[in-house]
């Protein structure tokens, strides 16, 4: 017996990184994962990777930002499992340039992708959840919805956010049963960080090496990345809890960078 036997688990941007991992490991322990992302085929190929190794795991073509999608991507969740009862709204994206001269477009895009995603995932997920009386969802935050970092202005912003949003589901959600919380990793290599090393080094005129060691790691206890494994720790110790003793909380994981 596995502690997410017979659950429903749907991991927005899971084709890749902290989603896939997260994934990953509620199919290990028992759950059926839902692979949503934007990218189908890779949404797919993981999926297939999932059900090679411990049992069921569906993809759906899921653009957060697209309500028609995502109404679309979970009936047909629902019409094949019959109910969701845990969401994990990991999608995002970074872009780092100065706030001086932030293009609007990509200002509105991330706050889109982390935000809108977040709206339009929980509120299609809920219905169903209050249906069931039964639902847990974790928003993947970041150390940067505690702290700002420069060249990060809407990142931070949204990340920020998600925390407001995740205490009115506490408040709102506590009758039905659905818990939310906030998981804030430090960074993770990730391909999303890969790509932000050379660009904060331009930004910055400084080395890559100087970038992880004296921007991203250091205010680390131990000079050590976040791995996805920690991250996923995380959110499956939020997705098991059995009453609301835990919601509208969030939990840094970062090496203890940002202390509360
Ligand atoms: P990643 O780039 O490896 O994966 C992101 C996934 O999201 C990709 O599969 C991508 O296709 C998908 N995606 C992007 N836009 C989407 C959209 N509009 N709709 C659906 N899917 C979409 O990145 P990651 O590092 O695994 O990041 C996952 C989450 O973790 C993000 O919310 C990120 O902000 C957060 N996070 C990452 C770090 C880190 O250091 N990597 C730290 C803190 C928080």
């Amino acid at each position: 017996m596995s502690r997410f036997d017979g659950r429903i688990a749907v991991v927005t941007g899971a084709a890749s990184g902290i989603g896939k991992e997260i994934a990953e490991r509620f199919a290990a322990e028992g759950a059926t994962p839902v692979i949503a992302d934007l990218n189908l085929a890779s949404a797919k190929a993981t999926a297939e990777e999932i059900k090679a190794k411990s049992g069921d795991a569906f993809a759906v073509a899921m653009d957060v930002t697209n309500e028609a999608q995502v109404e679309k991507g979970v009936s047909d969740i629902i019409a094949k499992y019959g109910k969701i009862d845990i969401l994990v709204s990991n999608a995002g994206i970074q872009i780092v340039k100065p706030l001086v001269d932030f293009p609007f477009a990509d200002w509105k895009k991330l706050l889109s992708i982390h935000l809108d995603g977040a709206f339009l995932t929980t509120r299609a997920c809920l219905k169903h959840m209050y249906a069931a009386n039964y639902g847990r969802v974790v928003y993947m935050g970041s150390v940067h919805s505690k702290e700002a970092s420069k060249l990060k202005a809407p990142y931070v912003t949204a990340k920020h956010g998600l925390i407001g949003l995740a205490k009115v589901l506490a408040k709102e959600g506590a009758e039905h049963n659905v818990t939310a919380n906030v998981v804030c990793p430090g960074f993770v290599r990730t391909p999303l960080v890969d790509k932000q090393i050379p660009e904060q080094a331009k930004e910055l005129g400084i080395s890559e090496a100087q970038v992880i060691k004296e921007v991203m790691l250091k205010d680390t206890v131990d000079g050590e990345f976040t791995t996805t494994d920690d991250v996923a720790d995380a959110v499956l110790f939020f997705a098991a809890a059995r009453t609301n003793v835990m919601t509208g909380q969030s939990v840094v994981v970062s090496h203890g960078w940002f202390m509360q």
